[in-house]
């Protein structure tokens, strides 16, 4: 299939974001005084997946190892940039006032990063003429046709994969050691700014591939769902419901309705 797209600049993609961002991204996000929140969730990971699955081994390179009680398992975090309306950087003409340096993810939109979920127009915020026959190629058959945006997409992958070790430095500085279970939801973290930006400028000096031992953190996996609590428990995780915290300093962000 040929998709053909342009962008209007309409601005539909600089609002209501959740943005994910690179640590170094994140550290000059926090920098120009902005905010970030650390979205985390788990997988058990009893055992290594065969080379093969190829969705399995995306989610390793893109998380670190760690245990929940005697479960082993595999933490993504996630850095975020979230706002309501429009992104702090967008103009009232709706350029982005740090376009040159502005994070991957927006560079690479409306293309996905991830390599397992197909680009589909009537997902996107582009209004219907940016998709019209008239526009240039965008890719074909799965394929991007611009080479830079196919460089920044590797790019982006290369940085998820490089930060994931840092990421578990960067939760134990931060004391967070709570998270959904995948598929199911995300525990939201949201450090107060400076602690955020100084454990990142911390990790910076580790960036140039120095390997950090992995940190000791035991995670606790909390759900909304009595049945998955239960079911993690059984397996011998750290698994806990959510209305047993009413008041601990983090969000739940369920997929389903709390049973
Ligand atoms: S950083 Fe720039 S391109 Fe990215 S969402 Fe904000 S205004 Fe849009
Ligand atoms: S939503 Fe699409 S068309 Fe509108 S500014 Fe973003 S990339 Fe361009």
């Amino acid at each position: 299939m040929t998709i053909q797209f342009a962008c209007t600049m309409c601005g539909q993609c600089c609002h209501n974001l959740r943005l994910p961002l690179s640590i170094d991204e994140a550290t000059a996000w926090l920098a120009r005084g902005g905010t970030v929140q650390v979205f985390c969730e788990t997988i058990p990971w009893p055992e290594e997946p065969p080379a093969h699955n190829l969705q399995a081994q995306h989610k390793r390179r893109r998380s670190f190892a760690s245990t929940s009680a005697a479960l082993p398992v595999r933490v993504i975090a996630t850095i975020v940039a979230a706002f309501d309306g429009p992104c702090p950087n967008l103009d009232a003409d709706m350029r982005c006032r740090i376009y040159d340096v502005r994070p991957r993810v927006c560079r690479i939109y409306p293309a996905e990063s991830n390599p397992f979920i197909e680009l589909a127009p009537a997902n996107k915020a582009c209004p219907p003429e940016a998709w019209s026959p008239d526009k240039p190629v965008f890719a074909v058959h799965g394929k991007l046709v611009d080479a830079q945006i196919a460089q920044v997409i590797d790019a982006s992958r290369a940085a998820d994969a490089s930060d994931a070790l840092l990421k578990d430095r960067l939760c134990a500085m931060l004391h967070i050691d709570t998270a959904a279970l995948a598929n199911e939801g995300f525990v939201i973290h949201s450090p107060a700014r400076d602690d955020a930006l100084r454990a990142l400028q911390a990790l910076a000096v580790h960036a140039d591939g120095a390997v950090l031992p992995p940190d000791a953190t035991q995670w606790r996996i909390v759900s909304n769902q009595h049945a998955t609590v239960e079911t993690l428990q059984s397996i011998g995780a750290s698994g806990a419901h959510t209305s047993e915290f009413p008041t601990v300093p983090f969000e739940y962000l369920g997929f389903n309705a709390a049973t």
